[in-house]
C-alpha cells in the first residue's frame, strides 16, 4: 500500500510561505485506481511530486509521512529513493515536451528504463522497447524507436512517456494528466492498456486529471482537492451519483455537452485563493453558492457522510441559513448563434507539404503532405470545429491559415479572409490581416515567453499591430484585457512561471484579443485546463463571440466541447476532411466509419450517473 499521512508541503515564495499541501491523508492499494481531481493550483501535481521527493528547489516536506508498504519514503537515502522512483513507482508527467530528454533517441530512453529496472539487456531490451511503443499505439515502432523527441507530435511524445513509465514494470503508477494531450481513440487505447496492466500486475494507479469522464470510467475512488486540502473523498460511483461538497456539484455542472448548448456553463466565479494566506474559515467560502454566516469564521474538518465518503463542509457538520448569493449559473442564456452569412474565411484546396530531411540516397518519399486538399467556409460569429486524431493535420491547417508555416512548409491553395487571399498578402496588407486573424495555442506553458512579464507579453502585439496607441492607452487596454479574461490586474507585473496552466491560457487568450481580431484559431485551448477553468474559458469565448461577432476555427479532440460550442464540424483523417456538416448531425448521426469510431471512443460521464 502507498500511504500519505498528514502530508504538509511548504514552498518559499516572494509573497511568503506557501502551504501548497496542508494535511493530506490518502491511501492507494495495489490494483486500485485513485483519482485526484481539482482546479489548477489546488495541489494535485504537488502531491505527486511530494511523494516522489521531486519537489522544486524552494519546496520542502514540512510534516507528515509517505509510506510504501510501510517504509517511509521521506526518510530513505537518495540512492534508495532512485530505485523506488521509476522502478517501484512509475510516473507520467503532465508535460511530455519537457519531460523527455531532447538529445536522446526515444528508444534509448525506453531501453534505459528497461535496463535499469528489469533484467533485460541489449537486443532483448530493444525488442521490449519496440513492444512498448506498439502497446502505446506509436505507428511504425521499428522506425520511430530511433527518432529524437522533436520529430514526434505532442501526443506521440506523451505515449513515449507512458511507455518509459510502464517499461520499468512498476507496482504503482502516478499518472499526472496522462491522456490530456491525446486524442480520444489513443486515449481509449492508453486507458485500456492501464486497465490491462492493473489486472495483470495489480498496478496501483494514482490518476491526476481534470477529465471527470475519464475518472468516472477508470477510478475506484476519487478525492477532490481544493487549496491544498482534500474536500471530498468517496468511491467513484458515489461521488458522481451523489456529490456533497458545493464545489463538487458545481464542477459536475461545469462539464460541456450537447445538453448545455446555448447556456452558460456553471463556471465557478473567482480563483483558488493564494496559499500564503492563513485561513480563518472555509477556503471555498468566497466562491461558494451555498455559504452560510458561519463559513467565513469556522474552519471545516473532514466529516464522514457515508461508507468511505468524507466531506469538508459545514453544511453537513453545522447546517445553518444560506447567505443570499447569486447562483453560479445565473448568467443570462446566451443568444442563438448568428445565422450563416457570407463566409469571413473561405479555405479552398489547402495543402501543406513538409520536406523531409532524409539522407540523399534514402529510398522513401522526400516530402510529407500533412494537409492534403481541404476546403471549408467559416462565417463571422460562427464556430467551426476541426476534429480528428493527433497527426491528422488539424493543427497544421490552423497554423497554415495564420501563416505560421511560411518558412517551414510549402503551403498551396487559398485562404480568402474578408475578400483577400491571406497567402498572397505582403507588407502593410499582411500586417493588417495578421491583426485580424489570431491564434491561441494548445500549450500555455510553451506559448508564453518566460522572460517577459505578462504586461510585456500583452503589449508586444499591441505595439506591433496597433502603433496608433500611446502608452496610457495601451495600459488602459491591458487593464481591460486582464479584466475580460478574469485575471487580477497585479498579474500584469508577474512572470508566466508564476501562473497555473489555466491562468496562462487566459493570458494567451488576452494576448490574442489584444489586437481586436475577427477570427481566432483556437488550437485545443482548453485541453490542458481543469473543468471549471475550461467552463470559464468556454463561457468567455462564447461571450466574446456574442459581443464581438468573432469567428472561431476550433481545433479540438474533446467531443463534449465540440457539442457545446461548435456550429459546424469537419472531421479530419490523414490530412483530408472525411465528414463535415452541422454539429448536431455529425455528432449524433455520423455517416463515416472513421467518425463513428472516433465518437465511440469518447469517455462519457452519463454512463456512471445512470
Ligand atoms: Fe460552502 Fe460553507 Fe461548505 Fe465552505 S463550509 S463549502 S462556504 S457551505
Amino acid at each position: 500500500m502507498l500511504e500519505i499521512d498528514d502530508l504538509q508541503v511548504h514552498l518559499d515564495a516572494d509573497a511568503g510561505l506557501v502551504k501548497a499541501i496542508d494535511g493530506l491523508h490518502l491511501t492507494l492499494s495495489r490494483g486500485e485506481t485513485f483519482a485526484l481531481v481539482g482546479e489548477s493550483g489546488c495541489g494535485k501535481s504537488m502531491t505527486a511530486l511530494a511523494l516522489m521527493r521531486l519537489l522544486p528547489e524552494n519546496g520542502r516536506h514540512a510534516a507528515g509521512h509517505v509510506r510504501l508498504d510501510g517504509e517511509d519514503l521521506l526518510a530513505l537515502p537518495e540512492g534508495r529513493m532512485r530505485t523506488v522512483r521509476g522502478g517501484r513507482v512509475g510516473m507520467i508527467f503532465q508535460e511530455p515536451s519537457t519531460s523527455l530528454n531532447p538529445v536522446m533517441r526515444v528508444g534509448d530512453q525506453i531501453v534505459e528504463a528497461i535496463e535499469t529496472h528489469t533484467p533485460l539487456r541489449g537486443a532483448a531490451a530493444r525488442a521490449k522497447a519496440i513492444d512498448w511503443l506498439t502497446r502505446v499505439g506509436i505507428p511504425e515502432p521499428e522506425r520511430r524507436i530511433d527518432e529524437y523527441p522533436f520529430r514526434l507530435s505532442g501526443g506521440q511524445k506523451q505515449r513515449v512517456m507512458i511507455a518509459i513509465a510502464l517499461a520499468a514494470e512498476p507496482d504503482y503508477l502516478i499518472a499526472d494528466e496522462p491522456t490530456t494531450a491525446l486524442d480520444v481513440t489513443i486515449q481509449a487505447q492508453i486507458l485500456d492498456l492501464i486497465r490491462d496492466l492493473q489486472r495483470e500486475r495489480q498496478l496501483g494507479v494514482l490518476l491526476i486529471t481534470h477529465d471527470l469522464a475519464v475518472v468516472s470510467g477508470m477510478a475506484h475512488r476519487v478525492a477532490l482537492m481544493y487549496a491544498g486540502q482534500i474536500i471530498e473523498m468517496a468511491p467513484a460511483k458515489e461521488f458522481f451519483a451523489r456529490p456533497r461538497h458545493p464545489y463538487a456539484r458545481l464542477l459536475l455542472q461545469a462539464l460541456p455537452d450537447a445538453a448545455r448548448r446555448g447556456q452558460p456553463l456553471a463556471a465557478i466565479a473567482g480563483t483558488v485563493p493564494p496559499l500564503w494566506l492563513s485561513f480563518a474559515g472555509c477556503r471555498f467560502e468566497p466562491r461558494c453558492d451555498r455559504a452560510m454566516s458561519a463559513c467565513a469564521g469556522t474552519v471545516p474538518a473532514l466529516s464522514d457522510e457515508g461508507p468511505q465518503h468524507q466531506v469538508r463542509c459545514l453544511l453537513y457538520s453545522q447546517p445553518g441559513e444560506a447567505l443570499p448569493r447569486a447562483p453560479a449559473d445565473a448568467a443570462p442564456r446566451l443568444a442563438a448563434p448568428a445565422p450563416s452569412g457570407a463566409p469571413l474565411l473561405r479555405v479552398e484546396d489547402l495543402r501543406v507539404r513538409f520536406r523531409l530531411k532524409a539522407p540523399l540516397f534514402h529510398p522513401g518519399p522526400r516530402h510529407f503532405d500533412a494537409v492534403d486538399g481541404i476546403s471549408f467556409e467559416l462565417p463571422a460569429g460562427r464556430t467551426l470545429a476541426l476534429v480528428g486524431e493527433s497527426g491528422c493535420g488539424k493543427t497544421t491547417s490552423g497554423k497554415a491559415i495564420v501563416q505560421l508555416l511560411r518558412r517551414q512548409a510549402e503551403v498551396t491553395g487559398r485562404a480568402i479572409f474578408d475578400g483577400s487571399d491571406l497567402f498572397s498578402l505582403q507588407g502593410e496588407a499582411l500586417l493588417r490581416a495578421r491583426r485580424q486573424v489570431q491564434i491561441i495555442f494548445q500549450d500555455p506553458f510553451a506559448s508564453l515567453n518566460p522572460r517577459m512579464r505578462v504586461a510585456e507579453v500583452l503589449e508586444e502585439g499591441l505595439i506591433a499591430l496597433r502603433p496608433e496607441l500611446d502608452a496610457s492607452q495601451r495600459l488602459a487596454r491591458l487593464h481591460q484585457l486582464v479584466d475580460q479574461v478574469g485575471l487580477r490586474r497585479d498579474a500584469l507585473q508577474r512572470w508566466p512561471h508564476e501562473f497555473s496552466g489555466g491562468q496562462r491560457q487566459r493570458i494567451a487568450i488576452a494576448r490574442a484579443l489584444a489586437v481586436e481580431p475577427r477570427l481566432i484559431v483556437c488550437d485545443e485551448p482548453t485541453s490542458a485546463l481543469d473543468v471549471s477553468v475550461q467552463a470559464q474559458i468556454l463561457n468567455l469565448l462564447r461571450e466574446l463571440q456574442r459581443e464581438q461577432g468573432l469567428a472561431y476555427l476550433f481545433i479540438t479532440h474533446n467531443i463534449g466541447v465540440v457539442e457545446y460550442i461548435a456550429d459546424e464540424v469537419a472531421v479530419m483523417q490523414a490530412g483530408r476532411i472525411v465528414e463535415a456538416g452541422a454539429c448536431d448531425a455529425v455528432v449524433t448521426r455520423p455517416q463515416q466509419p472513421f467518425t463513428q469510431a472516433l465518437l465511440a471512443a469518447v469517455p462519457r460521464l452519463q454512463a456512471i450517473q445512470a
